[in-house]
């Protein structure tokens, strides 16, 4: 076997040796419960995978709900003077982010939970709060994340149907359908707001009704992945609800609006004890030094985030004039994406946009097999997709 100097295997230049036929493998039936019923998430192809697949460059992504403006360049500088302290592990408890949250939300420091990106709160709720015999309720249609971790945990999702669009707006959460899924072993309630990937969002009354419905004994999560973008006057802040309602936990996220979504960086907002009880099952230095640095910078980069709500609202005008124009019917979101029903099998209308160096995402997995998730872009990008999208229909 060809090594170095040193007598170290290259590992490229190892002969590969077949792995056991996985039907051999008498692991896999002791996997913990619900581990093997698990479909990996699919993320949205990576630029770099797409241009090396299929040849092209100069190809434009609009698949993973990414900030296209980029980081805040406070952040950027912020990363970048850590890198001579890469060996340091971080701060384990990420004091400084924490006290800037706390003081952000105007809430204790105790009140805060990081995580690894906000899937890895969600996953701390899960861990901390689910185990096989109880129940998680979510909504059809919800973000993908929540059937993953409850199942990963080997507790029963039940999932409410969405509105039809006669009980209240299309595809959105349904919080009766929801509600009347409360048993005695519902333990944890999740609701995003707006929702990922329909776009569809929650008015104060109706949600703050619900919550005050749920019996304190069951975690109620309301996940404001996008809540930066949101401009409508009924759209609530759930963090005002945190003092009388000890039992919710708000998720926020670095990933969408502060554009640092490489960094994996985002939080929970709950009650100390709630918080108390993540933080034990938290691995210590779930979020890296960098994170920590950019996160805090660009907390405090208001004009950054200004200047992508603009470019949003801006992007948003655009597609859904495109779509109009095109003759498609969407789904009326609030983030920084949006759904398009292309007429037909839009797993399709994908790999043809593909071809072309666009990414978007077909949503088949959540039952919604016609539409496409379209991340709002830079107008450019937003006019190659579109351009792109009338010549595969056409
Ligand atoms: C993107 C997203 C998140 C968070 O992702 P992280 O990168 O892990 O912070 C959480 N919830 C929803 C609904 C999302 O779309």
């Amino acid at each position: 076997m060809p090594s170095n100097n040193l007598g170290i295997c290259f590992p490229a230049l190892r002969p590969v040796i077949p792995m056991q036929k996985t039907t051999d493998n008498l692991f896999l039936k002791y996997a913990a419960p619900g581990i093997l019923g698990l479909h990996p998430y699919i993320p949205g192809k990576p630029i770099s995978e797409l241009e090396r697949e299929f040849g092209i460059s100069d190809s434009v992504k609009l698949a993973s709900n990414e900030n296209p403006l980029g980081a805040s360049p406070k952040a950027k500088a912020a990363v970048t003077t850590l890198l001579d302290e890469l060996a340091r592990y971080p701060d384990g408890g990420g004091f400084d982010l924490r006290a800037a949250l706390a003081e952000f939300h105007n809430i204790e420091a105790e009140a805060v939970t990081l995580g690894n990106g906000s899937n890895d709160v969600l996953d701390l709720i899960a861990r901390t709060f689910l185990a096989p015999g109880s129940e998680a309720i979510f909504s059809e249609y919800a973000f993908a994340v929540y059937p993953i971790c409850t199942q990963a945990v080997g507790a029963t999702a039940r999932v409410a149907a969405a509105h039809d669009g006669v009980t209240g707006a299309r595809f959105g959460h349904n919080l009766k359908a929801m509600r009347a899924l409360v048993s005695e072993k519902t333990r944890v309630i999740f609701i995003a707001n707006p929702n990922n990937p329909t776009g569809t969002w929650l008015a104060k009354d109706e949600l703050l009704e619900f919550i005050d419905s749920v019996p304190a004994n069951i975690i109620v999560v309301v996940d404001e992945a996008y809540t930066e973008y949101v401009e409508e006057s009924a759209y609530p802040d759930a963090t005002q609800w945190l003092k009388p309602y000890p039992n919710l936990i708000v998720t926020r996220t670095f990933s969408k609006a502060y554009g640092l979504a490489a960094l994996r960086v985002g939080y929970g907002l709950s009650h100390p004890d709630v918080a108390d009880l993540l933080n034990r099952v938290r691995q210590p230095f779930n979020v890296n030094a960098l994170a920590l640095a950019g996160a805090l910078a660009a907390l405090h980069d208001h004009k950054h985030i200004e200047q992508s709500v603009a470019i949003n609202r801006a992007g948003m005008t655009q597609l859904t004039a495109g779509f109009k124009g095109l003759g498609l019917d969407y789904i009326p979101s609030v983030g920084n994406f949006i759904c398009v029903d292309v007429g037909r099998l839009a797993a399709e209308v994908d790999d043809q946009l593909l071809h072309k160096g666009c990414i978007t995402r077909p949503i088949g997995g959540y039952g919604l097999p016609q539409h496409l998730r379209v991340t709002v872009g830079l107008k450019d990008e937003n006019q190659r997709f579109l351009n792109a999208l009338e010549s595969v229909l056409k």
